[in-house]
């Protein structure tokens, strides 16, 4: 799951630098140890944890996407300033998360992220988050 995820985010989005660390969760518990209660989270460029819930591809392919976004915008940047629909919209349609509808504000944050996706030059794309 971990090279099918990682060979993905590399041929379909950009090449990750440094592939993440990722901690498998397989109880609750191990994700409630590192301060979590989200199916998955992306720590940074720092790594990943992966409760029992999101040992699903798309899942994994989602949290490095926000993996790759921290790497290409910075971790503050990519934290702080880009704005959410742009980190969310694109970790939920570049995954090819299969839900076609998910709870908002993501819903929003997925069709606002294709609609700019659309009109951006793909060579272009990182120079032009880091301009949102
Ligand atoms: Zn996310």
């Amino acid at each position: 799951m971990y090279e099918g995820a990682l060979e993905f985010v590399d041929s379909s989005i950009g090449q990750i630098e440094k592939p993440p660390r990722v901690v498998f969760c397989t109880t609750e518990s191990c994700n409630e140890l590192f301060g979590f209660k989200a199916a998955a989270n992306t720590i940074g460029t720092f790594g990943i944890v992966i409760s029992p819930r999101a040992w699903k591809p798309y899942y994994l392919r989602h949290e490095m996407i926000h993996h790759l976004q921290k790497e290409r915008l910075g971790n503050i940047k990519g934290w702080l300033v880009t704005p959410d629909w742009f980190i969310e919209g694109m970790a939920y349609f570049l995954s090819e998360d299969p839900r076609s509808t998910l709870p908002e504000p993501l819903q929003q944050y997925r069709a606002q992220f294709v609609a700019w996706y659309k009109q951006v030059v793909k060579e272009h794309l990182w120079a032009e988050a880091a301009n949102l």
